[in-house]
């Protein structure tokens, strides 16, 4: 029977410590400030934002809400975000996404200053992380990696296998577990023998999303298994990519799902957020 990775209490411990950041910030009068974009109302990205929203006042971090029709032009949402790209008081752009089909998403992100980037996502940011140089990480990889610290487990020479190669989440974290000298396998929709694979994971990191697509019985005993996959079903709630139950009872670690990576998202979009005050404080 494995150990629970509660993301709820790790993001407790992740929001303190940008609180702190944040005061120290303060106490310096520099009052942090997260820009958050959404453009249209669907309505889960606006409960999305407005729990990032909540999340930042919480901490004391200044939200400066930017809304904008349905129908907004690529070129019009690029240009407010070099206006917030210019504005003092904004440290941070977040672009809530999906984007309404008829945007150039990645225009948009393009446009966001590399140092302003919270959510990682833009090509510098990403080649940074590539080139192995400093710079902001994409929000769900580095909650990943956080409770994976949590385990205390040495990376070093362990197998880690991702499932899932998107930008957001599956290139990212495959970078930064081979940071941590894991030898890494990231598998995709064309991989062959996946159960073949996961089979020899010390950690699995499933971001897929398929509800309960890794079976229980892939797991190695003793493997850390990080779910990051958010699957709503009719009738059963939330479930994630993992067999839950029967993988709890082969993995020495896992996260559930809801309250393993999906809390961690917010709270590192904080400490961000405070990362990017400190380092134009300190320029
Ligand atoms: P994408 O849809 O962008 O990527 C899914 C990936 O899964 C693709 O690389 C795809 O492969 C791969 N895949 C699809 N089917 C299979 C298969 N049968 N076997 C192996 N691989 C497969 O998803 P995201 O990375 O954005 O998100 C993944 C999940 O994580 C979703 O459930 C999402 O809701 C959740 N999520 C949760 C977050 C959180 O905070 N907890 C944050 C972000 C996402 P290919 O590239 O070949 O198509």
């Amino acid at each position: 029977m494995s150990t629970i990775l509660d993301g709820k209490a790790v993001a407790r411990a992740v929001r303190a410590e940008a609180a702190r950041a944040v005061e120290a910030l303060r106490a310096r009068g520099v009052v942090p400030g997260l820009a958050t974009v959404l453009v249209g109302d669907d309505p889960a990205s606006r409960v999305y934002v407005g729990s990032k929203e909540r999340a930042c006042t919480e901490v004391g971090i200044q939200s400066i809400g930017q809304r904008l029709p349905d129908g907004t032009r690529t070129a019009d949402l690029a240009a407010r975000v070099r206006e917030l790209n210019a504005r003092a008081d904004v440290h941070g752009i977040l672009v809530q996404l999906p984007l309404p089909d008829a945007i150039d998403t990645d225009a948009v992100i393009q446009a966001i200053a590399p140092e302003k980037d919270v959510d990682g996502l833009t090509a510098t940011s990403q080649g940074r992380l590539l080139a192995g140089l400093p710079g902001l990480r994409p929000c769900t990889p580095l909650g990943i990696m956080r409770l994976v610290r949590e385990t205390g487990v040495d990376l070093a020479g362990v197998h880690a296998v991702v499932i899932g190669r998107s930008r957001l989440v599956g290139k990212p974290v495959a970078l930064m577990l081979l940071e941590q000298h894991a030898t890494v396998t990231l598998c995709h929709s064309r991989t062959r023998d996946l159960a073949a694979t996961v089979r020899t994971a010390d950690v699995v990191v499933a971001a897929v999303g398929r509800p309960e697509m890794i079976r229980g019985a892939w797991i190695k005993e003793g493997a850390i298994v990080i779910d990051v996959g958010i699957n709503r079903l009719a009738g059963s709630g939330l479930v994630g990519d993992v067999e839950f139950a029967a993988a709890r009872e082969r993995a020495a670690w896992i996260t559930p799902v809801p309250g393993g990576v999906g809390p961690m998202t917010v709270a590192m979009l904080l400490a961000n957020t405070a990362d990017a005050a400190a380092t134009r404080e300190a320029a």
